[in-house]
């Protein structure tokens, strides 16, 4: 029965984490690992301890958009000791565990479950108020059984304009309906560019579908973010943390919540 969840026997005694919120997303390339970037400094800012898990293992970018690639990871054989960013979020992913960031990933499915079920279980988080789980893009094996092990408190589906017309978002919808898993609201990505001269919104995807589809499966709207090229250049620098701009102000206040 796939809507079964046996959640992970407890973490480490040295963790302690309070919220844990998935990010999902139909496709890769949508900006979930960006989101999720972004939800974590938003928290960060407002005084909370943040927790990044990179469960995107095959396109592990959490690392390099918060400039820790190529921190020695240490491990006293038991646990591993997350990285940790400029301003405290601790971070773990593959990225981190590789000899060259650039090496694919080319484990099989129950490999790659198994990793990502090992960086809740064995990695010494400590005390955590926010864990963001940058979730397998999909709704297939991997991300299925991340699903029904750790135990999410909801989470925030992303989406490009294009798989609001499609049929994608539904899945995703539908796989935390079954597993009965809290879904605390859908972003639109990319959803349009703001000329930088006069302010004017352009949206290069047509007018968007994203009120239509939160309103057919009764999803709170968090936001419909911009294509912003100062993000993707400070990503690329590993300095999310830096990012500011009106549209993240905007976006703040509607996750204040979470
Ligand atoms: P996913 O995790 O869905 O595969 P990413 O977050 O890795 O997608 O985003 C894919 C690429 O698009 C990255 O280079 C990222 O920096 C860029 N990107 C994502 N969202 C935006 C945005 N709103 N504005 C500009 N670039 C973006």
């Amino acid at each position: 029965d796939c809507s079964e969840r046996s959640f992970l026997a407890p973490m480490n005694a040295h963790s302690h984490v309070k919220k844990v919120i998935g990010v999902v997303s139909g496709k890769g390339g949508v900006g979930k690992s960006s989101i999720t970037s972004l939800l974590a400094v938003l928290k960060q800012r407002q005084g909370y301890q943040v927790a990044v898990l990179d469960g995107d293992i095959t396109g592990p970018s959490i690392a390099k958009t918060f400039g820790v690639e190529g921190t020695q990871i240490y491990s006293n054989g038991k646990e591993i000791i997350p990285a940790v960013s400029t301003q405290g979020t601790k971070i773990m992913s593959t990225n981190l565990l590789l000899e060259n960031a650039e090496d694919p990933v080319v484990w099989r499915g129950p490999i790659l479950a198994g990793m990502i079920k090992q960086f809740w279980s064995d990695v010494q988080w400590g005390e955590v108020d926010y864990m963001f789980v940058d979730m397998p893009p999909g709704t297939g094996d991997v991300p299925l059984t991340i699903f029904q092990s750790l135990p999410l408190d909801g989470i925030v589906i992303v989406t490009s304009p294009q798989e609001l017309v499609s049929m994608i978002v539904s899945k995703a919808v539908n796989m935390a309906k079954q597993m009965n898993i809290p879904i605390l609201g859908i972003v639109e990505n990319m959803s349009y560019v703001e000329c930088p001269d006069c302010g004017h919104k352009i949206y290069v995807f047509g007018h968007s579908h994203l009120k239509d589809v939160a309103d057919k499966y009764d999803l709170n709207i968090l936001g419909q973010l911009p294509l912003d090229s100062e993000l993707t250049k400070l990503s690329d620098m590993g300095a999310i943390e830096e990012y500011q701009s009106e549209w993240l102000e905007e976006f703040d206040k509607q996750v204040k919540d979470l």
